[in-house]
């Protein structure tokens, strides 16, 4: 990493396609993909299905889309959804399934692991009668706010699921980082879900697109929400050859992106600082409420990008290296010895 280059530790998205991942995407062979004829894609879908032991795929443009498009492809109006609290797909997304699909969220609270306690899940299902949303779907997250769930809990889930007839989605954004973190293949982590959506522009570093796996028929009605929420593009093989080369080349690093996000929270220990012990590329500090503002600005001077909040969140990824982290936890002892001279008691 360059002496100078910025350490930007507000998302694992801010990463920049490498200089090889940039010659994949120039030399990919494209085609119209709304006819189902670019290789590119077809390629990432057919590796993506048969990494995830899925009978088919889907590329979309973000996330958000592939989220949207499982659950309306889950789901029909008027059906619930059982969803965490803390989950991207209940929280974040704008409430795209209230919004375009006319799917009820259940959420209930994630526990402090991030898994929502099964007994509370079977207890959500409501009963067949016509007071009641039609409960349809289980949507859990991993690794959700960093933190892992394990492949016996998500059994157990898919188990539940199956049992109580409910189908299962995974918001599998960062689906990666937790089978490297476990060390088993995705197939074994996410055996059982009817569908899984795997972000590609996370830590895998891809500039976008996220790839929805699982069951043939769900993905053919995913398709259609796809082309109804505007996400079918054309020569998508540009951005997919990307994605591709992630897949190939970016996995089994996210280890490293651990073990600095283990660095950082070591370092930042020893300032004494309150830490959260990371599993994965998320570090979660406390900072003061008041200390929070003036903490950004401070670390941005010295070329560390954070984003304020008083559980503050850092994230390690492909653009930063042990010498950033080390940057990183440098400009957070310059804010503590300048706190003491300037206003003492800050932190
Ligand atoms: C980022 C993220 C998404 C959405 O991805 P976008 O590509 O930003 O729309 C979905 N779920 C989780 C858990 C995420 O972190």
């Amino acid at each position: 990493m360059h002496q100078n280059a910025i350490v930007d530790l507000r998302s694992d998205t801010v990463t920049r396609p490498t200089p090889a991942m940039r010659a994949a995407m120039s030399i990919a062979e494209l085609g119209d993909d709304v006819f189902g004829d670019d290789p590119t894609v077809n390629r990432l879908q057919e590796r993506a299905a048969e990494l995830f032991g899925c009978e088919a795929a889907l590329f979309f443009p973000s996330g958000t889309q592939s989220n949207l498009a499982a659950l309306m492809s889950h789901c029909q109006r008027g059906d619930e959804v059982i969803v965490g609290q803390e989950a991207h797909t209940y929280r974040y997304e704008a409430g795209g399934g209230a919004v375009l699909g006319s799917i009820q969220p259940q959420p209930l609270a994630n526990l402090p692991d991030g898994s929502l306690n099964l007994g509370e899940v079977e207890s959500a299902i409501k009963p067949d009668d016509s007071h009641f949303a039609r409960t349809r779907l289980l949507a859990l997250e991993n690794s959700i706010g960093g933190r892992v769930l394990d492949r016996a809990y998500l059994h157990a889930a898919v188990e539940l699921a199956e049992r109580r007839g409910l189908a299962t989605h995974l918001d599998g954004a960062r689906i990666f980082n937790a089978a490297v973190k476990l060390g088993i293949h995705v197939k074994d982590l996410c055996r059982g879900f009817d569908t899984v959506s795997v972000c590609l522009s996370k830590g895998l570093g891809a500039p976008a697109g996220t790839v929805l796996v699982g069951r043939r028929d769900v993905i053919s009605r995913a398709r259609r929400m796809r082309k109804i929420l505007g996400g079918a593009m054309r020569q998508a093989g540009v951005i997919a050859a990307a994605g591709l080369y992630a897949i190939d080349h970016h996995v089994e690093r996210l280890a490293e992106d651990h073990a600095n996000a283990e660095r950082l929270a070591q370092g930042l220990g020893r300032l004494d600082f309150e830490v959260e012990p990371p599993q994965t590329n998320m570090v979660f500090v406390k900072i003061p409420k008041e200390a929070c503002a003036p903490l950004v600005e401070y670390l941005k001077a010295e070329g560390v990008l954070a984003l304020a909040g008083p559980r503050m969140r850092l994230c390690t990824h492909l653009d930063v290296d042990a010498a950033g982290i080390d940057r990183a936890v440098n400009a957070f002892a310059g804010f503590l010895a300048r706190g003491a001279v300037e206003s003492r008691g800050v932190l």
